[in-house]
């Protein structure tokens, strides 16, 4: 480069970076207080600046400024009546945040600290994972603040049903699709299908998604945000030369995703050591039985410390974030977001940890993971790690609409080559893009680039 070419590409540099900070100001300014979904954009906005430099289309377009507001927040009250005869009252929401490349896809959350930026911040991530798993599905999310834990059965029958009865006016098979996330499994699936089912008179099986397999669940649907996870990190370890093969693994979290990375890392050679629940995490040093683990939680409805009935040697200890100080060499936080900080960031690097996959959504802050790449650690993010989940989701729509079910390795090989797939235009965009091995930086620019070239053709 010549001085004036360089001179023109540095000025060309700072105009973008105007443009980014600009496009940030108007979402900090519509959306004040939503730190969750502000830090969301913030992260995704850094990644993209060389994509912007690359390619002015984008800018002359104003796609970003199109794709950080949501095409549709819906928030709705949520009454139903408890146990006792009391009328209770929650709050739902469903954001419908983008439906450029189909139509909206993303799971529902029931907890406690669920708010318009907890669902904004999961609905604009699910954009892009939904995008790199080359699914033909847009970015949706939705939940309520209530609380499942120590409700009855026919609470959560009636709080279910009584969501459903606002959210049906709004999804569909064709329109969005829902799925569980944290509070939501196959018992809340049941629940929101019998209603939405009742109330729209017909059998559509294809408008939710995580169902039972007697109505159009499919298999390997509860395995693959877990064992996608593992896939993705595989990949990943595999490229540096390495691989779970007796390695030491750490996974927050004991729901469906952590449950089914555990079982996978362990059939692959893994020792799994520790997993957690929100009250505390247990610690078995002769390698966690996942087995005991299924039963307390699947079956038994129980918290993670009566994992220690059935095994004497193993140790709990109250509170989450501890967890992150015992040894090991591949971390995987599977809970929720921003679990991982710079102080437990830092406390990995010092027991030596090599790769970290975020199971979960947004499980690092952005201190974390620069205290993850600066040093060298392998690191996967959520986006691209977890998009096993809904990609098999995905297959779980295909399977509904041609009524056909597939068997458990067809839908596992799939999913194989799914999170291959992801793995692998995360590599190649991080290439293009001169930041080689940055995962983060790959995964938001592949996900992106698909969704805003999908939005220029279709026009304003
Ligand atoms: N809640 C999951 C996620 O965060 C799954 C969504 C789905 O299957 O639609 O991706």
């Amino acid at each position: 480069m010549t001085q004036t070419e360089d001179y023109a590409a540095a000025q060309h540099e700072k105009e973008v970076k105007k443009y980014l900070d600009h496009i940030f100001s108007i979402v900090k300014q519509r959306n004040p207080h939503e730190k969750e979904f502000l830090q969301a954009v913030k992260m995704f906005l850094h990644s993209l600046t060389p994509v912007f430099i690359k390619n002015p289309k984008y800018i002359q377009h104003n796609v970003l400024a199109r794709i950080v507001e949501p095409e549709r927040m819906i928030t709705f009250q949520v009454p139903w009546v408890d146990d006792k005869g009391n009328m209770q009252v929650n709050r739902g929401y469903r954001v419908q945040f983008n439906s450029a490349i189909g139509p909206y896809k993303g799971g529902l959350r029931f907890h406690p600290s669920v708010s318009a930026s907890i669902i904004k911040f999961l609905g604009f991530e699910q954009i892009f994972k939904n995008s790199l798993t080359g699914q033909a599905i847009g970015g949706g999310k939705g939940g309520s603040d209530f609380d499942p834990k120590g409700k009855s059965d026919n609470e959560i029958m009636r709080f279910c049903q009584s969501f459903m009865t606002e959210l049906a006016k709004y999804i569909g098979p064709d329109i969005d699709i829902p799925a569980g996330d944290i509070g939501v499994g196959k018992r809340e699936i049941g629940y929101l299908f019998g209603q939405y089912k009742r109330m729209s008179g017909q059998y559509h099986a294809g408008v939710l998604t995580g169902k039972g397999l007697s109505y159009g669940g499919s298999l390997g649907r509860t395995e693959a945000t877990g064992y996608g996870t593992i896939y993705f990190v595989e990949e990943m370890l595999k490229d540096a030369g390495l691989s779970f093969k007796g390695r030491t693994v750490v996974v927050s979290g004991s729901g469906n995703v952590s449950i089914y990375a555990m079982e996978k890392a362990i059939r692959l050679g893994a020792r799994v050591v520790a997993c957690s629940d929100s009250d505390g995490y247990i610690y078995d040093e002769n390698g966690i039985n996942i087995e005991t683990v299924k039963k307390v939680k699947e079956e038994n409805n129980d918290r993670i410390h009566a994992y220690l009935k059935e095994h004497k040697d193993a140790k709990y200890f109250s509170g989450c974030s501890g967890i992150w100080g015992i040894p090991c060499d591949v971390a995987l936080p599977c809970a929720t977001q921003n679990e991982i900080g710079r102080e437990e960031a830092n406390q990995l690097l010092i027991n030596g940890v090599q790769a970290v996959g975020e199971g979960a959504n947004m499980p690092c802050t952005s201190e974390a993971i620069q205290v993850f790449q600066t040093n060298g650690v392998l690191f996967g993010p959520a986006k691209a790690v977890n998009a096993g989940g809904v990609a098999a989701s995905s297959l779980e729509m295909a399977q509904n609409s041609s009524r056909i079910s597939w068997s458990f390795e067809e839908v596992d090989t799939k999913l194989q080559e799914i999170m291959k797939n992801i793995y692998n235009s995360c590599v190649t965009a991080a290439a293009a893009y001169n930041h080689p091995g940055n995962l983060v930086i790959g995964a938001d620019i592949a996900g992106f680039t698909n969704v805003a070239d999908t939005m220029i053709e279709h026009g304003a």
